[in-house]
């Protein structure tokens, strides 16, 4: 059965006209539940991370600082939400959802997050909406938990995922891969495994034919026992954030190659949701929506 992770604090109230769009955290699962893709059976509410499992990523003093709300003015800009003992309470959730779904995903084949995908967030400071990294934690869970040994980060968010690629920097266990806007936010990129910086306006065509032909190569090159697919849905044309011109069926193509592709070398793969930005609320939750009915279709 596909697993899900969700919880009610993922829609945080964020004040009015905020630019990120927090009810889409409420409306996918809505959806998916409406139209018959997933029953409540499918989804599961995650506990907060351990402490613990937060600081095999990040740094103790980072910890501690947003713990007591005590972080730098320039930090918190960087960040852009409104702090809160809530907010850190529901990033901590969120992360215990990436590790429940991780957990799950080596039972199933895949599971899933409807939040996560927190890749902008550094060993040392968060940013771009990002306190602690999701998927980063996670995959230090499994190396030490369930002794899982290589493992591959696909992060094809339109945005570089450059707090993944920091973290594991020195870690040859964690192969990071990020498939970016070049002209996107970071403006400063960090050096990930393989970086394929893609130019403003890339179509459907010239995505997905440089995914099918880096993909295989990376699962033949790494040979990893576990991927971690960031499967932000915000390199569509309507994306307000992004700058690539891709449609919601090449972004559903595109996740359809990535599961496929898992399935067919039977490697265990966790999705967390990642960025989208588009201008209709309604195409940001299609896009997700697609992910999740693709998982479906392809395993189970
Ligand atoms: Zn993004």
């Amino acid at each position: 059965m596909l697993k899900i992770a969700n919880h009610p604090v993922y829609a945080h109230p964020l004040p009015e006209g905020h630019r990120f769009p927090m009810e889409k955290y409420d409306l996918v699962p809505r959806q998916l539940l409406y139209e018959g893709t997933c029953t409540a059976e499918n989804f599961f509410k995650p506990e907060a991370a351990s402490e613990a499992a937060i600081l095999a990523v990040h740094e103790a003093e980072y910890v501690e600082n947003l713990k007591n709300l005590n972080l730098d003015r320039k930090t918190i800009m960087a960040i852009g939400l409104p702090l809160s003992e809530e907010l850190i309470n529901r990033e901590k959730i969120l992360v215990g959802g990436t590790i429940q779904a991780a957990e799950y995903a080596l039972e199933h084949g895949i599971a899933m997050n409807v939040a996560g995908g927190t890749h902008h967030a550094f060993t040392n400071r968060g940013e771009g909406f990002c306190l602690f990294n999701d998927q980063a934690i996670a995959a230090r869970h499994l190396h030490r938990e369930r002794g899982i040994g290589q493992i591959l980060i696909v992060d094809l968010d339109v945005h570089q995922g450059d707090g993944t690629a920091q973290i594991f920097k020195d870690d040859p266990s964690v192969f990071t891969f990020s498939m970016h806007g070049k002209n996107n936010f970071p403006f400063q990129k960090e050096e990930s495994d393989l970086d394929i910086p893609l130019p403003d306006s890339t179509t459907d065509k010239e995505y997905l034919d440089i995914l099918k032909q880096q993909l295989p190569m990376l699962i033949e090159q790494v040979r990893p026992d576990f991927i971690f697919y960031q499967c932000g849905v915000d390199i569509l044309s309507s994306d307000k954030l992004g700058k690539l011109n891709c449609t919601l069926k090449g972004c559903k193509e595109r996740d359809r190659f990535v599961l496929q592709s898992c399935r067919q070398h039977g490697i265990p793969v966790e999705c967390s949701m990642g960025g989208g930005y588009s201008t209709e609320i309604k195409t940001i939750v299609e896009a997700h929506a697609n992910t999740f009915r693709l998982a479906q279709e392809i395993y189970f």
